[in-house]
């Protein structure tokens, strides 16, 4: 979908300054592989102290065998709003492998049709053509 933009029209007197921006639509984004988070954690005990690390791991939905990712606790947050994954969290997984808040990616893509990482567009990933132009 690409949603156009008309910035002030009548001002620059008929010449049309429009803005593009690419969106993803609804079934676009369904497309995606939709992923809940388990939270691990791990305990290490050194010195007496315990060390706590929490990772966790994302499990595939609506599928019969699911892909399981297991995430390092660095791994374990969205780059969107920053937050550590919770407990059964659903997330969203886009093709480049970057994984998001399903509810933060939802909302980027709608606006923007690109990983706001990588910059990886997945309206494109049909066609590989394997040069992106940006
Ligand atoms: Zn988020
Ligand atoms: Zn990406």
């Amino acid at each position: 979908m690409v949603v156009v933009i008309e910035v002030d029209r009548r001002h620059v007197g008929g010449v049309v300054e429009a803005l593009l921006v690419e969106g993803a639509t609804k079934d676009d984004i369904e497309r995606l592989g939709k992923y809940k988070f388990r939270r691990i954690g791990d305990f290490d005990k050194q010195n007496g102290e315990i060390q706590e690390s929490f990772g966790g791991i994302m499990t595939e939905c609506d599928t019969d065998s699911p892909i399981e990712h297991v995430l390092p606790r660095e791994d374990a947050e969205c780059c969107i709003c920053l937050c550590a994954y919770d407990d059964g969290t659903e997330l969203r997984e886009l093709p480049c492998r970057h994984h998001f808040h399903c509810t933060c990616i939802d909302k980027w893509l709608y606006i923007n049709a690109t990983c706001p990482l990588c910059k990886f567009n997945i309206l494109k990933n049909g066609n590989q053509s394997g040069s992106e132009e940006v």
